[in-house]
């Protein structure tokens, strides 16, 4: 492994407010403030936690301990927000964070209740851009 590699911080998201935050490799077996909310942090324990949940999915680890890949989501938190208030009702914000049986969903029901349920998709747009929304493998979304 290079020492670019080895140096690299690492991205988390909050336990609290699921903001990401980088924290500097010789900080993970500290405990960290924070920058958003100033909840006290363990970096390794939220690491650990997101390994063992069920469906979570790209948080294996190399030999040397760091994370092999992001744990933030590649989509954007905007994108699904706009998305979801302008398209929500044809479920597109859902489509594009993964879920693809909620989204169709809401596109029959949209059409099954003349419109009405296509406020479902509108609220969760407003969700994706308070960062109150996870894709389907569970990560936050990017700022
Ligand atoms: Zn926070």
């Amino acid at each position: 492994m290079s020492d670019t590699n080895r140096q690299r911080p690492w991205i988390i998201p909050c336990s609290k407010c699921s903001q990401s935050m980088s924290v500097a490799i010789e900080h993970v077996n500290l405990v960290v403030t924070c920058p958003h909310c100033a909840q006290s942090l363990e970096p390794w324990r939220i690491l650990s936690e997101a390994r063992r949940r069920e469906n979570a999915r790209g948080f294996d680890v190399d030999s040397a301990g760091y994370p092999t890949h992001s744990m933030i989501s590649s989509r954007n938190k905007v994108i699904a927000g706009l998305l979801g208030i302008f398209l929500g009702g044809l479920g597109a914000h859902r489509f594009y964070l993964g879920y693809f049986g909620i989204g169709m969903l809401q596109l029959i029901l949209s059409f099954a209740t003349c419109g009405i349920a296509t406020f479902w998709g509108f609220i969760e747009g407003i969700l994706c851009l308070a960062g109150q929304m996870r894709d389907v493998d569970g990560l936050p979304l990017s700022d």
